[in-house]
């Protein structure tokens, strides 16, 4: 079991894990915040939000300009040694995913798009605030959308969105499109190895996360906390190593502080 003294990167996914599925609150993961912070141990988040929701919610963990993974891995933010942001994108950008998606609206598929919601509809659908809603809205490199038809059209639909290089992966609330070439185990593996670089140190990592969407994170971490979620189907691993992939009993920050107990010995 790794210590705290030991060269760790802690990876998170946000929402329905270090922030609460119901209330977006990180409080209760506050004192294991505090205790990585004072061991200068990064919290890489890993998230489906946008970059300009993270940046905001990074200054309040007290963890601004450090990097991340925004858009379920299709964008990962690093710093130069000078402390310069630079954004890396891993597939298609927003404008080619957009206009995918409108074709295929306009070819009688039902679903609603963050892009076709206003800001107040947007903060109604998601109970954030309007501030935090048009933050949402700011894509760069994935859209989110609700699915309103059948299920046989969703079958046809990914076969199109397949045959233009695009996937479908379901978050915790919404379904997003995105570069098939993406995800947050590929932006992770691209992020390690810049780290492990620039640090000249193997870190040991542990990510967390509570939705079939955080798979590819936890495949990709030494050891995996699986978060009780809300989410329709379970998260499966197909890791080996059962020891180092534990579920919790807690849902959201509570389950975020029972994964890294587990897992963190106290000495
Ligand atoms: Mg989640």
């Amino acid at each position: 079991m790794p210590t705290l003294h030991d060269p760790l990167i802690i990876v998170t996914d946000l929402d329905g894990s270090l922030l609460d599925h119901h209330t977006y609150r990180w409080q209760p993961a506050k004192s294991w915040l505090k205790r990585l912070q004072q061991q200068a141990i990064p919290l890489i988040i890993c998230s489906s939000k946008t970059a300009a929701e993270i940046i905001p919610l990074q200054q309040q963990l007290g963890i601004a300009n450090t990097p991340f993974i925004a858009e379920n891995g299709a964008l990962v933010q690093t710093y130069t040694p000078h402390g310069e942001p630079e954004r890396h994108y891993t597939g298609k950008r927003y404008h080619d995913i957009h206009h995918h998606l409108m074709r295929l609206q306009q070819r009688s598929f039902h679903f609603t798009a963050f892009a076709d919601l206003s800001t107040e509809e947007m903060a109604r659908i998601t109970g954030l605030t309007p501030h935090n809603a048009a933050q949402a809205q700011m894509r760069e490199a994935s859209e989110a959308l609700i699915w309103r038809d059948s299920e046989a059209q969703f079958h046809h639909f990914t076969r199109l969105l397949a045959a233009k290089g695009l996937t479908v992966i379901q978050g915790g609330r919404f379904w997003h499109v995105m570069d098939q070439q993406s995800n947050k185990g590929a932006a992770l593996t691209w992020l390690l190895s810049h780290l492990q670089q620039r640090h000249n140190t193997v870190f040991t990592t542990i990510g967390l996360g509570d939705s079939p969407n955080d798979a590819p994170m936890l495949e990709h971490v030494d050891f995996a906390v699986i978060i009780k979620g809300y989410s329709q189907s379970p998260v499966i691993l197909q890791r080996q190593d059962r020891e180092h992939a534990y579920r919790t009993t807690q849902y959201g920050p509570d389950g975020w502080c029972e994964g890294l107990d587990y897992f963190i010995s106290a000495e």
